[in-house]
């Protein structure tokens, strides 16, 4: 593309799913300028440390610039069509599960597009999975369950607007900064609003907090099922709305059936933190709760997304200003993924695989010869598939699993004797690209042009503002060429993005009566320039594009006798639904001028339009033994991204935590006879690091904690992953990344 040197261009930010507005120029000099966009409805002009480095990231040392099979260069053509032709012949000998794609939250929608529906509607396989996995897929789960579909009921603005903000697992502060901003400024002008923070370190985060719990590893189902009870035993139930709205209530509560002495005892927080939490909770209408990895990740996080999704509903604190259940994403588009059925088990659209109707009309509208007809490998499945030889041919895409999965050795062993790698990438040389057969260069954050979608439904364009190095290709470019050489040419005959975009869009509205909850169908079709200007929008979408920012603030609001939902837009609702939304709790006006998007068709996205309560039962987690007696878990810090091929490049970025360590309670510390700043190495059954150790009462006592980012590359035997087991939840699939046994000895 033309680069225009003059102009700023405004696009997102590559990292966390806060997805900030960026506004980027390269100079007459070749010197890039990055600052926060003052008019990007997720951050007005704010940036992160990560975000205000980017600048500093952006080079060619270590880009995979051309083509290369088994080391060599070569030209696209003889990739591509080796490529296209080993996926061939191992789709003939094998059937089509033999094959794979692992994807990623850092590709765009676009790329996201195209690699699922080859994978699921022309391949015939759901054999694609996302790094997101590894980051939101329990609250997928959990939203699916509870809503009949995956959708954040709220918007950023909820945060500013609540009296209360539950923060569950999350260090806002690191790992999601301009969000951890704009709650603490709206604290600054309503010093009354509350924070409290269930986390079982005390973080930068707790800062912010009245209240921190610092509650044992996964004891969150205990404590939300323990709150239920609470707030019926205490009155504080809406139950004109759980009437109206909800099935499954009773059962819920019976399923709450620890005492304040059981749940303290299964949270390891005293019974007065209980009732003071309780209390709070009960007392305070706009409450919102923020919850991210230490949910997600673990082996009961889909109980945990709806033991706190259950509250919300039985207070009726959702789809209202200032409420809800609110997961926080950690990628920059692990939500665009979820859109596009970049999970195995989903289909483009939020459609379901499971659903025949659904399959039906994805394959009509993508004139499918082959549509997936059962959900595919998740994440860790696909591995494991990999080492015992059932997938045949891989195709890794922006994402290095030899450092990112549980159980990194073992991943990389299989990866090593898989009889065919791809690897597309940035990156000449990650701990994953060393092993591919052929490896895609492909175009980074800065050189490609696409959308990206944040925590809060916000779709934004990510544009590019450099030329395009060497033989750099986009992702959904290579997708394509690859397809066509399979010898399906005119499905995948894509221009550009904004035709790739065009045709996601209308296959959203496709044979849709506006009950399904994603909804971009004003888009269908939508030209080059306009999609050039796009500006960020909340789905569900305006009723047609709009050059300002609209959609709809909020998901799920209550109206009833609504009939068919869908008020769009800066519209106002109509005089019916304004009468009856002045009578019921919904008097709060649509905020800034845009819309409320009431139910659909009178309810949620379930059959009855009902929302559903999960009855959960907690259960205990305790993996530890004599020989691995601490608990690990893994996490980020505030200036790394991920494994730090980005973020490794800037020396600003790497001062603040300069080596991987291991934070350990004095207690614990003393015990294993382990001093502050000696080297120790950290094992449990599955491998071992070597990190300096970081001697914190933050620590909660019988707990460690090893950041996620370092690997071999930067300090030896650094990578975490390696220590962590493939234990996934049941329903999501989604690894446990924390609660590991582990053990530690001085070095
Ligand atoms: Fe980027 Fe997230 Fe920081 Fe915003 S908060 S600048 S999206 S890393």
């Amino acid at each position: 593309m033309k680069i225009d040197e003059a102009r700023e261009v405004r696009t997102t930010c590559p990292y966390c799913g806060v997805g900030c507005g960026v506004l980027a120029k390269v100079a007459a000099d070749g010197e890039i300028t990055v600052r926060g966009d003052p008019d990007h409805p997720a951050n007005f002009g704010r940036l992160c440390s990560k975000g205000s480095a980017l600048a500093e990231t952006i080079d060619l040392d270590g880009r995979l610039l051309y083509p290369e099979i088994h080391g060599r260069r070569t030209g696209w053509d003889e990739a591509l069509d080796l490529v296209a032709s080993t996926f061939s012949r191992t789709i003939a000998e094998h059937g089509s599960d033999a094959v794979a794609f692992y994807v990623s939250g850092q590709l765009l929608t676009e790329d996201y597009y195209v690699a699922n529906k080859l994978m699921k509607g022309f391949i015939g396989s759901a054999n694609i999975d996302t790094n997101s996995r590894l980051c939101m897929a329990s609250s997928v789960a959990g939203h699916r369950r509870a809503f009949g579909s995956d959708t954040v009921p709220g918007s950023y603005e909820d945060l500013e607007l609540a009296d209360l903000i539950v923060l569950v697992g999350s260090n806002l502060a690191w790992c999601h900064p301009v969000l951890y901003q704009r709650i603490a400024a709206a604290r600054e002008k309503r010093p009354e609003m509350k924070v409290v923070l269930i986390d079982p370190r005390r973080t930068m985060t707790s800062d912010l907090a009245d209240m921190h719990l610092a509650i044992a590893p996964d004891g969150d189902v205990a404590l939300f099922t323990g709150l239920l009870a609470y707030l019926g035993k205490n009155d504080a139930l809406d139950r004109a709305y759980i009437a109206a709205h909800t099935t499954g209530f009773e059962g819920a509560t019976t399923a709450s059936a620890l005492d304040l002495a059981g749940i303290a005892a299964a949270t390891g927080l005293g019974e007065d933190e209980l009732v003071r939490f309780y209390s709070l909770f009960a007392a305070t209408a706009k409450t919102v709760t923020v919850y991210s990895q230490g949910v997600n990740q673990s082996s009961s996080g889909t109980d945990k997304v709806n033991a706190i999704i259950n509250c919300h509903l039985a207070t009726g604190r959702i789809g209202k200003p200032g409420t809800g259940p609110f997961s926080v994403t950690g990628q920059p588009n692990a939500m665009g993924g979820r859109e596009v059925g970049g999970l195995a088990n989903m289909l483009a659209a939020h459609m379901e695989i499971e659903n025949p109707e659904h399959r039906g009309r994805v394959q009509r509208f993508w004139s499918a010869p082959a549509i997936a007809e059962k959900p595919g490998l998740k994440a860790v499945e696909m591995f494991q598939a990999v080492a015992d030889g059932r997938i045949r041919a891989l195709w890794i895409m922006a994402t290095n699993p030899v450092d990112s999965m549980p159980d990194a050795d073992a991943v990389e062993a299989a990866i090593k004797a898989c009889p065919f790698v791809v690897v597309s990438d940035v990156l000449a040389m990650t701990d994953t690209v060393r092993h591919a057969h052929v490896r895609l260069p492909a175009a980074a954050w800065g050189e490609k042009d696409g959308s990206v979608t944040n925590s809060e439904r916000r779709i934004s364009r990510q544009r590019a503002f450099l030329p395009v190095p060497g033989e750099a290709r986009a992702d959904w470019w290579i997708i394509a060429e690859v397809a066509k050489r399979m010898g399906i040419a005119e499905a995948f005959s894509y221009a550009s993005p904004a035709a790739i975009f065009a045709e996601h869009a209308a296959l959203s509205a496709f044979e849709n009566d506006g009950a399904r909850d994603f909804d971009i169908g004003a888009y269908a079709g939508v030209d080059a320039e306009t999609y050039e200007e796009l500006a960020p929008f909340q789905w569900p979408a305006p009723a047609s594009p709009s050059p300002s920012r609209g959609g709809s603030a909020r998901a799920l609001s209550e109206a009833k006798q609504a009939g068919r939902g869908g008020v769009r837009g800066a519209s106002p609702p109509p005089p019916r639904l304004s009468r009856l939304a002045a009578q019921s709790s919904l008097a709060d006006p649509p905020l800034k001028g845009e819309g409320i998007r009431f139910f659909a068709n009178g309810g949620y996205y379930t059959p009855d339009r009902k929302a559903r309560f999960i009855a959960i039962h907690p259960t205990a987690h305790n993996r530890t033994s004599p020989d691995y007696p601490l608990i690990l878990n893994t996490g980020r810090v505030r200036d790394h991204w991920h494994t730090m091929t980005r973020t490794g490049k800037s020396q600003r970025l790497s001062q603040h935590m300069a080596e991987p360590f291991v934070e350990i309670h004095p207690a614990d510390a003393q015990h294993f006879g382990i001093g502050d700043a000696d080297i120790v190495r950290v094992s449990t059954v599955h491998g071992e690091v070597l990190v300096r150790a970081l001697v914190t009462a933050r620590q909660r006592s019988g707990s460690i904690f090893v950041p996620m980012h370092w690997t071999d590359q930067f300090s030896a035997r650094a990578r975490v992953d390696a220590l962590v087991a493939p234990i996934t939840d049941a329903i999501s699939g989604q690894p446990a990344s924390k609660n590991i046994a582990a053990r530690v000895e001085r070095f």
